[in-house]
């Protein structure tokens, strides 16, 4: 009897203990906010012993769970928890020839140390609206991968991957001021820029303003922009596009706070050469609307300090304008007139205008939305076929003259505002006196 007992106890004994009944319950604390996961194993031991408790305190997941910086998360690295906020979200784009869909962020962290985050496909909707712009949230865990450089779209080169199994909390609200440095081009120096694919700028500027929202076909594909008024310090504008994805959540924004005038930074913009210099969004361009950064803020309080010449600006719209200030820089390189390629989009030439042609018409009728000339009579409402909108007809200044210097001789056309300059009058003048003086003369 003795016997057949202990041969009972030693085989319960020899069964693994763990094995019996076990759970293991993750439980949320409030010790100093920290997710705390205490480990519960409840074990049924023995039929003679009732029941033992073990904890597993969680001190064992914690040492391997480290609160790290950002510079401090190396590639692969595992069990690491950091606090950062979201300094910038880009747009959802395609990657080249595949069906991947990606959408980047960056973060800080109180060092002011920049790491890129990378959602992917299926992980988008889940995750993007999790992550706001300058809130600030609790990651770990997320995979970490070192950029290969074709990819580099920034200065960072290293990347977390933010899937819907990331953990990811938000920490308290309260903004701080971010303690990351952008370098802005300023707009006189925005010029040198113009047209260059491979280079993009970083500008800060307030919003005064915004035209009418375009669609536009190129190459059969329709696009949407929408250009907003950009001013800095120096009271000097410059149009900003806002293109397709930049339309459905940037623009309402901008279009909510206009009047309060909103600052931007528009990071990784292109400059285009349309009226003089202009800015556009490409495909991995951000804006940040208001963003908690020090020259922001001082340039919201120049503006609230200067309503007048905002709204003297917004009046006269003045913005539209070519403007020499922004376009021209002294240390420019100007090129021989002999040298002047037609492939060329842009020449800076240093020359002497020359008028032997005086008699022109100064005018042609055009089209009030895009200048097109038309057969259109005066001050009627019709069709452009060109910009396929409904406008105005208008006269608008044209002439020609040549440029000169001792290379050669060049024929050049003068358009609109610096027809008008240059000939002190305007185009409505212009066509009065051909109507009056010209088709009088010649008995039409
Ligand atoms: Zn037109």
């Amino acid at each position: 009897m003795v016997q057949k007992k202990t041969a009972k106890l030693e085989m319960l004994y020899s069964m693994k203990y763990f094995s019996s009944v076990s759970y293991i319950s993750f439980l949320h604390s409030g010790i100093s906010g920290y997710p705390y996961p205490l480990v519960y194993l409840l074990m049924l031991f023995h039929p003679y012993i009732t029941f033992q408790i073990i904890h597993f305190f969680a001190s064992s997941f914690f040492r391997m769970t480290n609160m790290l910086s950002i510079r401090d998360i190396a590639p692969n690295m595992k069990n690491w928890c950091c606090i950062v906020t979201v300094q910038e979200k880009q747009q959802v784009t395609d990657s080249m020839g595949t069906p991947t869909k990606k959408q980047k962020l960056i973060f800080y962290d109180s060092e002011g140390s920049r790491v890129e985050g990378i959602i992917f496909n299926a992980d988008i909707p889940k995750m993007s609206p999790v992550l706001q712009v300058y809130r600030k949230y609790r990651i770990s865990n997320a995979d970490v991968r070192s950029i290969p450089p074709k990819f580099q779209t920034s200065d960072l080169t290293v990347q977390w991957v933010i899937t819907a199994k990331t953990v990811i909390e938000e920490v308290n609200r309260e903004e701080d001021i971010m303690p990351v440095k952008f370098t802005f081009t300023e707009f006189a120096d925005l010029a040198q820029y113009m047209d260059d694919k491979s280079k993009s700028v970083d500008v800060l500027g307030v919003v005064i303003s915004s035209l009418e929202k375009k669609t536009i076909t190129k190459n059969s594909k329709q696009s949407n922009v929408q250009k907003f008024v950009l001013l800095n310090e120096q009271s000097q504008t410059v149009m900003l596009s806002l293109w397709d994805n930049f339309l459905n959540n940037e623009r309402q924004i901008l279009l909510n706070t206009i009047q309060a005038y909103p600052v931007v930074i528009g990071r990784r913009l292109k400059v285009n050469n349309y009226n003089g210099v202009s800015l556009s969004t490409w495909f991995d361009s951000a804006l940040l609307v208001d963003p908690p950064i020090q020259e922001a803020r001082e340039l919201k309080n120049w503006a609230m300090r200067n309503t007048k010449l905002i709204a003297s600006l917004i009046e006269t719209k003045s913005y539209i304008k070519y403007n020499p200030e922004l376009f021209l820089k002294a240390d420019q390189k100007t090129t021989l007139i002999c040298n002047v390629s037609l492939s060329q989009k842009t020449t800076l030439v240093k020359a002497k205008i020359s008028f032997e042609h005086i008699f022109q018409k100064y005018w042609y009728m055009s089209c009030g939305k895009c200048n097109c000339a038309t057969a259109a009579d005066y001050d009627i409402e019709f069709t452009c076929n060109s910009c396929k909108q409904k406008s105005p007809v208008v006269p608008r200044c044209r002439f020609d003259v040549d440029l000169s210097d001792d290379s050669g001789v060049i024929p050049v056309s003068v358009f609109g505002d610096l027809a008008e300059k240059l000939l002190t009058f305007t185009a409505l003048e212009a066509m009065d006196h051909f109507n009056q003086v010209i088709l009088a003369s010649c008995g039409c």
